[in-house]
């Protein structure tokens, strides 16, 4: 399965106690970043491009695990960075799974021979490889020959050793529908448990900037895949909600839910959301009520109107689900609609321009570096 049956149950009793309580903002994902620095440079990559004082900044295990108290998602996703890089990545991992919290441990899988371990298999533990398309597609989108190979051949081994082992995979406006189709066939094949696929964010400094999906383009590019998949009866397990998938063809008219995947990295919480870096909040419960979340969102800000990446609309068709479960069971069963008009779109009429503060935030924390912070410190600190 996809999703293990334990996950699905505890989300499910998680997301009915907050809705029981009345709340409206609560995390589903922490999305911890315990680190930069990473082994390889993609292109479209929008979380690597800062200075080296930065990139050397590490997570503790005990701000890691902080940041899981403090927040109380269910789910955790380690991403960076390439996690597998920190040194004390097992004991984060560990001390998470000991809380009971479900862990998704993204990696490029180049240092996955070597490391894999130090980590034991449970239903509570899953590495999602990441891998974004076939090995030419995968190795361009990496920039560099050989990943793929290596990264597949990791993932035959993690499933030797009874490891949960699902790919992460973003899409760009090269990819190809009947490609992707026959990709998700090779890797389902190869035994991985499940898919989330996402198009992916233009990030500002990403180095390629001409090769991010537009919301119609995403839409149809998805339909296409799906359509292939149900022509020649393909078994895809997506470690994602109908719903989502449901939104990405085209058939739901979704804001996103920033606070659903917020982000702590090595600046702090992250505003407003794992995509973009607008400012950095000193504490959970700060980042929850002192954002603005209205001025962020498609619609509300031109950075965001091409975005329907997971990490912001998850959240949102989680939580319609468990609104409507009999609209989510007839998705599921059925699958998304591929043939009719496209759900409205949410009008950019009234959307605020772009503010670039890229600089200003690692200048801040640059500041605060040589005021004191070191490696092994979180430059919120
Ligand atoms: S649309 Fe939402 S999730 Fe996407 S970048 Fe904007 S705030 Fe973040």
């Amino acid at each position: 399965m996809a999703i293990p049956l334990g996950q699905i149950a505890r989300v499910g009793s998680y997301v009915a106690k907050q809705r029981l309580l009345g709340r409206d903002k609560y995390p589903l994902v922490l999305m911890l970043e315990p680190l930069f620095r990473c082994n390889l440079a993609c292109a479209g990559c929008g979380k690597i491009d800062y200075p080296d004082a930065i990139l050397n900044q590490r997570l503790s295990v005990e701000d890691a695990l902080g940041a899981v108290d403090e927040c109380g998602a269910p789910v955790v996703s380690i991403a960076g960075g390439e996690p597998l890089l920190h040194k004390e990545m097992p004991q984060i991992v560990r001390g998470i799974m000991a809380r009971k919290k479900y862990v998704y441990l993204c990696t490029n899988a180049l240092l996955l021979d070597k490391r894999m371990d130090d980590y034991a298999p449970s239903p509570f533990f899953t590495w999602s490889i990441h891998l974004d398309g076939d090995q030419d597609d995968h190795d361009k989108s990496v920039c560099q020959k050989g990943v793929y190979d290596r990264a597949t051949a990791a993932i035959r081994r993690a499933k030797d050793k009874g490891f949960r082992v699902n790919i992460n995979c973003t899409l760009f406006n090269t990819a190809e529908a009947e490609r992707t189709a026959r990709f998700f066939d090779d890797v389902m094949a190869m035994g991985v448990d499940g898919i989330t696929v996402s198009p992916g964010y233009a990030y500002e400094r990403a180095p390629d900037q001409a090769h991010f999906l537009n919301r119609t383009r995403t839409k149809t590019l998805f339909r296409d895949i799906f359509r292939l998949g149900r022509q020649r009866g393909s078994k895809w397990e997506f470690a994602q909600s109908s719903l989502f998938l449901d939104f990405l063809a085209g058939n739901q008219t979704y804001r996103c839910t920033p606070w659903g995947n917020p982000t702590r990295n090595v600046f702090g919480w992250q505003r407003p959301c794992y995509l973009l870096g607008e400012g950095y909040a000193r504490s959970f419960k700060e980042l929850m009520e002192e954002t603005d979340w209205d001025a962020y969102g498609v619609g509300n800000y031109e950075k965001c109107a091409d975005c329907m990446v997971h990490s912001g609309f998850e959240a949102t068709a989680v939580m319609d689900a468990a609104a409507h479960p009999l609209k989510a069971w007839a998705v599921s069963r059925k699958g998304p609609d591929l043939e009719g008009a496209f759900a409205p779109d949410i009008p950019l009429d009234r959307q605020r321009p772009a503010d670039y503060v890229f600089s200003t935030h690692v200048e801040d924390a640059m500041e605060r570096l040589r005021q004191g912070g070191g490696e092994g410190r979180s430059a919120a600190e």
